[in-house]
């Protein structure tokens, strides 16, 4: 039975797959962490005909859990992006179904990406049909510079991998993350016009336009906080997390602070900040 999007997070138990639409299932992997909130969601899409989006980490009891629930026939192993949380599976899966692991070209593999032996490219606007039911692939960087998204037709369901989460905020690690692609990606997502966002952490976002809309706000919040913080004198992304974050817990200062790079790196791509050898200033500051 599909489960109400609101009620969604209670659905949320490892190795109970759920169906969220028709022939769209999600199987929650073990890996909990505060990076990933309850886990990878891994996706079960079409039947007899399937692909699985984004296999999770190598646990076996997973991956045979998600073989199963993805019959013989299963046509690709589609990644959102490489990060270790999504693709690690990958291969192993590959080896179990005879499917190809398929992802957005990536030559060189990034920080906390997964080296792919073998990879078929997908390609941006190209359909996919798995049995009965048809999806449309969508490039959409920022988290990562490979990341695309699903969007399942009829139901309007979008796969979304990390570009939103349920009750969480998606990380932006430069370079491969890029504050600027990140929010182009929202708007690119907001024409998509979907019913539903189904995120790759967390339940299930009902009303994703808000959400969207939302998170946007709260980036350019953050970008003007950063941007007012900048004077003649540089700073360090991490002198502005102590400005910006005062209570921060240490351990979560390094994520922050590339955060805070990522913003400011946008801002000089837009001539709104100025990097130097000691840190970032207002545009005409420092010599
Ligand atoms: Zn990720």
């Amino acid at each position: 039975m599909p489960t109400e999007p609101h009620d969604d997070r209670a659905g949320l138990v490892v190795g109970r797959p759920t169906t969220l639409a028709p022939g769209v299932q999600r199987l929650l992997a073990p890996n909990p962490s505060p990076m990933t909130g309850p886990g990878t969601n891994s996706y079960v899409i079409g039947g007899p005909a399937s692909v699985i989006v984004d296999p999770g980490p190598e646990d076996a009891t997973h991956l045979e859990t998600l073989a199963a629930l993805a019959g013989p026939d299963v046509q690709a192993i589609c990644l959102t992006h490489r990060h270790v949380d999504h693709a690690a599976g990958a291969m192993r899966l590959a080896a179990m179904t005879g499917a190809p692991v398929r992802a957005w070209p990536k030559p060189v593999a990034a920080e906390h990406d997964i080296e792919l032996t073998d990879c078929q490219p997908l390609a941006d606007g190209e359909r996919l049909v798995c049995g009965d039911v048809r999806l449309s692939v969508h490039h959409s960087p920022g988290h990562a510079a490979d990341h695309v998204v699903f969007l399942v037709d009829d139901t309007g369901l979008l796969v979304a991998g990390d570009t939103l989460m349920q009750a969480a905020t998606v990380v932006i690690l430069p370079p491969d993350g890029h504050m600027g692609a990140y929010l182009a990606t929202l708007d690119g997502l907001a024409d998509l016009a979907p019913a539903t966002i189904a995120p790759a952490h967390g339940g299930l976002i009902a009303t994703p336009i808000d959400e969207i809309t939302r998170v946007r706000a709260h980036r350019l919040m953050r970008e003007a906080q950063i941007h007012d913080c900048l004077s003649h004198t540089p700073k360090t992304p991490e002198a502005l997390v102590a400005r910006l974050y005062p209570e921060l817990e240490s351990a979560l200062v390094p994520v922050a602070a590339r955060q805070v790079l990522a913003h400011l790196i946008y801002l000089a791509e837009q001539g709104r900040a100025q990097e130097h050898r000691v840190g970032w200033c207002a545009p005409g500051g420092m010599p």
